[in-house]
């Protein structure tokens, strides 16, 4: 079976009304043309937004008291969690996608970045130094890129885009941090293949939470779940969950 990587991450920040989700839009749609699983997020500040709809029924079910509600039909499913999540733990729910595209999360290090400034002096606040592009015809010393421009820009976040970095700062790639690999990343001095530890050869979730495993501790959990489970013919070139519960104490 051909493992999964884990998915490339692209934020698209900007403020209000800066024409973020055409930006999204656009690049979904190429990376879309191009056989590419693309998934999206929307980070939205209002505080008292919910998606959901005051007298439904999923509505009630929280009314109630649940603090998670699923809703499901023949061509949607909504999960409803009653939590804000930030955007490492809704990355969770992407595996097995290409990309990811973020819209909104300003705050956010660590990601290829691009910037949609409603004017020039708005530059400064919104660009860092995972940011790849610009858009709009401003002097942003990047590269720009016309709201027409999906194709280039598309070509451009398959070429920097990563995965979201493991912040082990274990130095197997040869950089001091994992910030430091990102950002060889971002200029084009390594592949971002380079990091054995985005390879995920062995995933371990803790209460749902990913914690990133050095190389040499998922090649030994690779080894010991395999040689354990070897004998289990339906196990063979599939992926492996295993569920442990440890006792306190
Ligand atoms: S090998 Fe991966 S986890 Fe280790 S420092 Fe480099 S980027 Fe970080």
């Amino acid at each position: 079976m051909e493992r999964s990587n884990p998915p490339r991450v692209l934020a698209v920040a900007g403020f209000k009304k800066s024409g973020k989700t055409r930006v999204v839009e656009g690049l979904v749609r190429e990376l879309v043309s191009r056989g590419r699983r693309v998934g999206t997020v929307k980070h939205i500040r209002e505080e008292d937004f919910s998606i959901d709809q005051e007298g439904k029924d999923s509505w009630k079910h929280v009314k109630a008291g649940a603090k998670s509600v699923m809703v499901l039909s023949p061509n949607e499913t909504a999960l409803i969690e009653k939590r804000e999540m930030g955007a490492r733990d809704a990355l969770r729910f992407f595996q097995g996608f290409d990309f990811v595209i973020l819209e909104g999360f300003r705050e956010l290090e660590g990601v290829a970045r691009v910037v949609v400034p409603r004017n020039e002096a708005e530059i400064p606040q919104l660009v860092n130094q995972f940011t790849v592009a610009c858009i709009g015809n401003f002097k942003c010393e990047r590269p720009n890129f016309g709201f027409e421009d999906s194709k280039a820009l598309a070509d451009l976040v398959e070429k920097k885009a990563f995965p979201l970095l493991p912040e082990l700062d274990c130095q197997h790639c040869g950089y001091n941090s994992c910030e430091e690999f990102g950002l060889a990343v971002i200029t084009g001095l390594k592949g971002w293949a380079a990091c054995e530890t985005l390879q995920e050869r062995a995933v371990l979730e803790v209460d749902g939470r990913k914690v990133p495993l050095n190389p040499f501790v998922q090649e030994l959990v690779s080894k010991i779940v395999g040689g354990v489970t070897m004998s289990l013919k339906e196990t063979k070139g599939k992926e492996i969950v295993l569920r442990v519960r440890r006792d306190e104490g």
